[in-house]
């Protein structure tokens, strides 16, 4: 039977159907039908026949009921194009009358065919006919005394008798189901779940199989997964005498494989069991995924009601992909296209579970993923304290800073009032993996009264107990359920089949061994970036680095470089052999020179005991280091000209570093690349600089090395420039960060407390510190990649901001022929997928 346009369809292995016009669960009950499994016989009514019925152009439904049974009962159940976005609850038993009553009382016995009847009548009378529930939540009596009573309640609130006609009541039943599809509350629903506006429903009718009556007659559901884990194990429940979902809800219902929790359906009806295992086995080969099964028993054989998806955790999905190619069903680029690069994240940090109760108190920048809990403090001193204590806290700060790191270090999170995607906090929360949130618009933080107020009142002190989503931005009250990280072998095999198909290489930002050690383990092809300035954020670190910019004269400055040269040269040693002859790209200080000055009286009156110099002498030097916009001051190249000592100390760590690092394995050739250009004559200088202090490094030790030079182009007027500056550069790397602050002239610091409302007003459709702005960011880039080929078509070209790790902005790195992306380690394995599905 097929209406004149294919809208309404008996399904059958060829009748035209498709997930677009028909919806999935109509689509996949053909596919079930042309496996030649049992699926009752069904109609499916496509988007457009429902739209109609909703307009109230209700069509002849005669035809539709003579495909089936005269006196069988029907079931309806909504057909979207996607499972997620809802849809009304199934109706069974359309059909049941006096007439059926009695003569399936005959069949399963008076009770049971009353029971039926009285459900109906129920569920008819108040979600299609939308009579008072009152009226019939008041029918307590069970059998024939409450069917009798729930007919005359309903007599009574129409003035009719109950429906009597199969067709009639299908009538009524998709009518009330296609307008509920169009009411605004479900509308926004699904729409919040990504659906389209006009997202359209189908529905299907299906003649029922009972699941009550003679012999073994039951329902039930059946995977052949674990939901959360992705592992084979076989679960659902089955009851006997029962009708659709209603085994998910009773205690009593069976378990399925035989299980020391309880009777299963394997000892109870090992004939049916042994049916649903075939048919799951068969669905699993030819729908090419894990499916859950809703089946019905009727005298002892399986019949299928339904297919669906399995519903499954990020960490499910994964499993089973990979566990679908290694069983054939699937190839190896399919299981990497399944996987979403940023449900990975989910599987490298701790997450809150997302059936936990969140209790929101603030809500700000998702600045590094995971979650953590922990006491509240509010200085660096405390969170070690804490530390030493073993006692999780969250280190809350107006926003952090480079003494902060050792208390970033011994929390388990971080959440700061003030900052954005490449803010301090950020930058180094995603380095190390620690859950963090930035920029919160709607807590007050009285750091001297050391307490968080939200909107509404609620005070939380020092010591509270709090929760930070790095995943979501939010920050909740107490300790939700979490989800552990759960790194398992599904995700290496995932991870190199993606390699196979990847065309652009991912290297990874790191400044510390731990980093370097994440990078390697997550197979980073090198370090991208390794900003020189973080390696001082250690608390003696940070002194002598004090001590060299606080330097007034020249002589001071050499000694003070003196003790930092050591220092450097460990760290590029250590970063040389952990990544094993991989390039390591060291950029040369680029301090926002703030970032290292005392922040308040107590860091002056520290930093004067640590220089033996009167308080009053380090106060006037840090006034006069002061600028009014440091971001835009003596900051990375400009530093490097003007105080051409600190890059030569670094340039001669480095070099002195290749040599000891080459004594053990192949040779290490360090790639230099020097920060913030805007002008050639820039890299001409330090370019000059750094030959004469590698010409000097080989002259002392009798040894030979080479090294690459580059720049970062991070200045508009760099990548303007890009054919000029391309001249004197092996390598250009892009600092998207720097190269979106100084496009939009918006402070990568600032940005995240205004940021929500410019994405929410829709002035950019993202926050452009997270996602690439290929309008604008984009095409400066694009420039520069075609200018600096121009003048050396062989040169390497990147990027390092935090973009590297976000999948548009990759798959716009690849499209402007770039080499490589770098992005922080925890990112790398995203990165790596990310990659592989744009080159499929
Ligand atoms: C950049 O600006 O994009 C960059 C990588 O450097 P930083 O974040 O250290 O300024
Ligand atoms: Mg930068």
């Amino acid at each position: 039977m097929q209406n004149s346009e294919n809208h309404i369809t008996l399904i059958t292995p060829t009748a035209p159907m498709a997930v677009a016009t028909h919806g999935g669960r109509a689509k996949c009950l053909q596919r079930l039908v042309r496996m030649e499994l049992p699926v009752p016989l069904t109609v499916a009514l496509s988007f457009r026949a429902v739209k109609e019925i909703a307009a109230g152009r209700m069509p002849d439904l005669s035809e539709l009921t003579s495909v089936f049974d005269g006196g069988a009962l029907l079931c309806v159940r909504p057909s979207s194009e996607d499972p997620d976005w809802g849809g009304p609850e199934a109706v069974l038993n359309i059909g049941m009358n006096d007439a059926t009553y009695v003569e399936l009382s005959d069949r399963v016995g008076q009770e049971a065919a009353a029971q039926l009847y009285l459900r109906f009548v129920k569920y008819f009378s108040v979600h299609v006919a939308r009579l008072d529930p009152d009226a019939f939540d008041e029918i307590t009596a069970k059998g024939s005394e409450g069917l009798r009573a729930a007919l005359a309640a309903y007599e009574e609130e129409t003035d009719e008798p109950f429906p009597q006609s199969r067709e009639k009541q299908l009538a009524e039943v998709l009518r009330s189901m296609a307008r509920a599809w169009e009411g605004t509350s479900a509308r926004l629903l699904r729409q919040a779940k990504g659906a389209p506006a006009d997202a359209g429903l189908g529905l299907i009718v299906q003649q029922m199989v009972l699941g009550i009556g003679a012999g073994e007659c039951g329902s039930g559901v059946i995977q052949f997964v674990n939901s959360d884990t992705g592992q084979p194990q076989i679960t659902g429940r089955y009851l006997s005498q029962s009708q659709g979902r209603e085994a998910l809800l009773q205690r009593e219902a069976l378990y399925l494989e035989c299980d020391a929790r309880g009777p299963s359906l394997q000892e109870h009806a090992p004939q049916a069991f042994d049916e649903l295992l075939d048919f799951g086995a068969r669905m699993r080969r030819r729908l090419r995924e894990e499916m859950e099964i809703e089946f019905t028993i009727e005298n002892g054989h399986a019949h299928i009601i339904d297919g669906l998806r399995v519903k499954r955790s990020n960490r499910a999905a994964l499993r089973i992909a990979v566990d679908l190619a290694e069983s054939g069903v699937i190839d190896r680029a399919e299981a990497v296209m399944r996987i979403q690069p940023r449900a990975l994240s989910e599987l490298l940090h701790r997450q809150v579970d997302p059936t936990a109760k969140r209790d929101r108190i603030g809500r700000g920048v998702a600045a590094s993923p995971g979650a953590a809990t922990g006491r509240i403090v509010f200085d660096s001193a405390e969170a070690q304290a804490s530390a030493a204590r073993f006692e999780a806290c969250i280190l809350v700060r107006r926003e952090t800073q480079p003494e902060d790191i050792r208390g970033m270090h011994a929390a388990a999170g971080v959440l700061t009032e003030r900052g954005g995607m490449t803010s301090h906090a950020a930058v180094i929360g995603r380095g190390l993996g620690l859950p963090c949130v930035v920029g919160v618009e709607d807590l007050r933080f009285n750091l001297r009264k050391k307490t968080l107020v939200t909107k509404d009142g609620r005070l939380f002190k020092a010591g509270d107990v709090i929760t930070v989503d790095g995943t979501t931005g939010d920050v909740l009250a107490g300790e939700p359920a979490m989800l552990e990280a759960a790194l398992d072998d599904s995700l290496q095999t995932l991870m190199e089949w993606a390699d196979e198909f990847r065309d652009i290489e991912i290297r990874a930002n790191a400044d510390t061994p731990a980093d370097a050690q994440t990078a390697r383990n997550f197979k980073a092809q090198g370090i991208g970036l390794a900003r020189t300035e973080h390696m001082f954020f250690e608390a003696d670190r940070l002194t002598a680095m004090r001590e060299m910019i606080f330097a007034d004269t020249a002589e001071d400055r050499r000694a003070a470089l003196d003790r930092i040269l050591p220092m450097q040269r460990a760290d590029f040693i250590d970063l040389f052999r952990i990544m094993q002859g991989l390039p390591v790209c060291i950029r040369l200080f680029d301090p926002p020179l703030h970032e290292f000055l005392p922040s308040d009286r107590g860091g002056l009156l520290n930093l004067a005991e640590a220089l033996d110099l009167p308080v009053s002498d380090v106060t006037r030097r840090a006034e006069q280091l002061e600028e009014y916009n440091p971001m835009l001051g003596l900051r990375g190249v400009r530093l490097g000209v003007t105080v051409p000592e600190i890059y030569e100390m670094q340039a001669r760590a480095i070099f002195e570093a290749t040599i000891e690092a080459s004594r053990e394995g192949e040779p290490v050739v360090p790639e230099i690349m020097i920060p913030l250009v805007s002008a050639k004559r820039e890299v001409e200088l330090v370019k000059t600089r750094v030959d004469a202090v590698a010409a000097a490094v080989r002259t002392e030790t009798g040894r030979d090395f080479t090294y690459r030079l580059g720049v970062m182009a991070e200045t508009p007027r760099a990548c303007l420039r890009a054919g000029d500056i391309a001249s004197h550069a092996a390598f250009m790397s892009f600092g998207t960060n720097d190269l979106t602050q100084m496009t939009y002239g918006l402070s990568r610091d600032d940005a995240g407390r205004f940021m929500s409302a410019y994405v929410t007003e829709g002035v950019y459709p993202e926050d452009p510190f997270h996602t690439l702005d290929l309008d604008g960011v984009g095409e400066l880039l694009q420039l520069a990649a075609e200018r600096a080929r121009e003048t050396r078509p062989e040169i390497t070209l990147s990027i390092c901001g935090e973009h590297g790790g976000n999948p548009e902005s990759i798959a716009f790195c690849r499209s402007a022929g770039l080499d490589y992306v770098s992005c922080s380690p925890f990112r790398v394995p995203g990165a790596r997928l990310a990659a592989a599905q744009f080159a499929l």
